[in-house]
């Protein structure tokens, strides 16, 4: 039997595993994470913690999975700019029949009914009124939020039903794979244990899925076979995530949950655009062990008078410059450096007048994070704050009350993405039988997208299987 070796079960892992689960390969799954029964659910939250622990915890950090355990929103339209980039690799009817399928998983597994968002045909003609009148555009969506409190049940037994059909599945749970290196037309895959390292082992593979994710983008960039990959520098998105009253969003809250409003800058052309919409839900730190950025989440259950949304500015770089995600950490790492090592937080009328914001005592709007009040404007640059400013007063016109003086930025939320690996429709690299999938690819930026790079892959290696292996097919180049 033919060995694959599957490193990083977060969302495009599980989905990959979950279409290879019974077929006649054997699958080693390794991943540095303790087994999903055992991913705990924010210290923070449930009240045993008021600040991050000095290492990144299994619930937030990027490496660990953690949008599939945090707030777990899943966008389910196939759009040409939501959620990543697989409509430009397989076009809109191959993505909306896998987000399909994603949908159908989770709607399977999860333990209460949870609603499909979308819009009606009213809600559409509202919008599309009211976002023209502010020179923004809509762009479509459905999705689902499963909330953070549910997470760990719809993930527990999507897992526990791959494993009862998943005879030909190995698990190494807490074992961090140390390197993959090609060794004739196989892979060398050195692993060791994650906590108590020094017990490292080396195996042969003959396909490899990579699915890292943001957090494992470094490590990839150090593999043997990266050199020998066609790629192209990511993007970053450097921002700020915006706490208002849930009052001031309510119409659009209800009617779309989070409606996709991107925007052009007058003074820079940047483009701008919303992500991450948590109507009454809690801001929260995202750890990254040297620096700290900001998110958000919700829950079900419990609620908070506020809304919280990241808006960003999209960069990209070209030669001589090759490091964008250098450039987001440093900008992270200043904002972080001025606030005394966590988030800064300021009122958005302090912003505007250009004065540091020194207390929230009497503000309208109360935080849900505590943060450290600054200058944000000392710690981004001026293009991309005058940006959001800009972003912030057209989205007033729509819900009027957002761009008010008492509205909370917090920063650094930097988003920066992997290099741009080209890949095939199946997700395989031009190094045969090495598929890159989720974020780790640059190809997706989401829970949704990310799983049907995985159902994507998973078809592409049992396609492979059947036909006996060939070099892979036309690659799709990059952006
Ligand atoms: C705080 C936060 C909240 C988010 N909320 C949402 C949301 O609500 N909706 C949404 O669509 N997206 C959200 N996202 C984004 C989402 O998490 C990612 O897009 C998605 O998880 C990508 O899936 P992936 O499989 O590529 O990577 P991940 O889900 O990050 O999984 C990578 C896996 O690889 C493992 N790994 C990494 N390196 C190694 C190694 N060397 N050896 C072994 N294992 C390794 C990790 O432990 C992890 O399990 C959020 C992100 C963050 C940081």
């Amino acid at each position: 039997m033919q060995k694959l070796a599957l490193i990083g079960l977060g969302a495009s892992g599980l989905f990959a595993l979950k279409e290879l689960a019974g077929a006649d390969v054997e699958v080693h799954v390794f991943d540095v994470g303790p087994t999903y029964e055992k991913r705990y659910a924010c210290p923070i939250d449930q009240g045993k913690l008021t600040v991050c622990p000095p290492k990144a915890c299994s619930y937030c950090a990027p490496g660990q999975s953690a949008g599939s355990w945090n707030d777990f929103k899943v966008i389910l339209s196939a759009s040409p700019v939501i959620g990543g980039r697989l409509y430009d690799l397989v076009g809109e009817a191959e993505l909306q029949k896998r987000l399909d399928m994603v949908r159908a998983t989770i709607l399977q597994h999860a333990p209460c009914e949870i609603p499909v968002v979308k819009p009606n045909a009213e809600d559409l003609e509202w919008i599309k009124k009211k976002a023209t009148m502010a020179s923004m555009t809509y762009h479509y969506q459905e999705l689902l939020h499963c909330g953070s409190d549910n997470a760990p049940a719809i993930n527990t037994s999507i897992l526990n039903e791959i494993k009862s059909k998943g005879s030909n599945i190995v698990f190494h749970f807490d074992k961090k794979v140390v390197s993959v290196a090609r060794r004739n037309e196989k892979f060398a895959v050195r692993s060791d244990r994650y906590r108590k390292p020094e017990e490292e082992v080396e195996d042969i593979f003959d396909l490899c899925i990579v699915s890292v994710g943001r957090g494992g983008a470094a490590w990839l960039t150090q593999q043997e076979f990266y050199k020998a990959l066609d790629i192209n520098p990511g993007q970053v998105d450097i921002g700020i995530r915006v706490e208002t009253s849930a009052f001031f969003t309510e119409e659009v809250d209800r009617r779309f949950y989070e409606p996709k409003l991107y925007y052009r800058s007058r003074h820079s052309n940047d483009v701008v655009r919303n992500f991450c919409s948590n109507p009454k839900g809690f801001v929260t730190p995202e750890n990254h062990r040297d620096y700290v950025l900001v998110n958000g989440h919700s829950k079900m259950y419990e609620k908070s008078e506020n809304n919280n949304f990241a808006v960003l500015v999209s960069k990209t770089f070209t030669r001589p410059f090759k490091n964008p995600q250098m450039y987001s950490q440093t900008i992270a790492k200043i904002a972080n450096m001025l606030a005394g090592g966590g988030p800064l937080v300021q009122r958005l009328g302090d912003l505007k007048a250009g004065r540091r914001t020194k207390s929230l005592t009497n503000n309208l709007i109360k935080p849900t994070l505590e943060a450290e009040c600054g200058d944000i404007s000392l710690a981004y640059p001026h293009r991309i704050l005058e940006s959001i400013v800009e972003y912030l007063d057209a989205f007033d016109k729509i819900c009027p009350g957002v761009a008010g003086e008492s509205t909370l930025l917090y920063a650094p939320e930097c988003k920066s993405y992997p290099d741009s690996i080209s890949v095939n429709k199946n997700m395989e690299t031009n190094v045969p039988n090495l598929f890159i999938i989720g974020d780790s690819s640059s190809w997706t930026r989401g829970v949704g997208q990310a799983a049907t790079s995985g159902i994507l892959a998973g078809e592409g290696v049992r396609q492979k299987l059947k036909v006996g292996m060939p070099a892979a097919s036309k690659l799709v180049p990059v952006s």
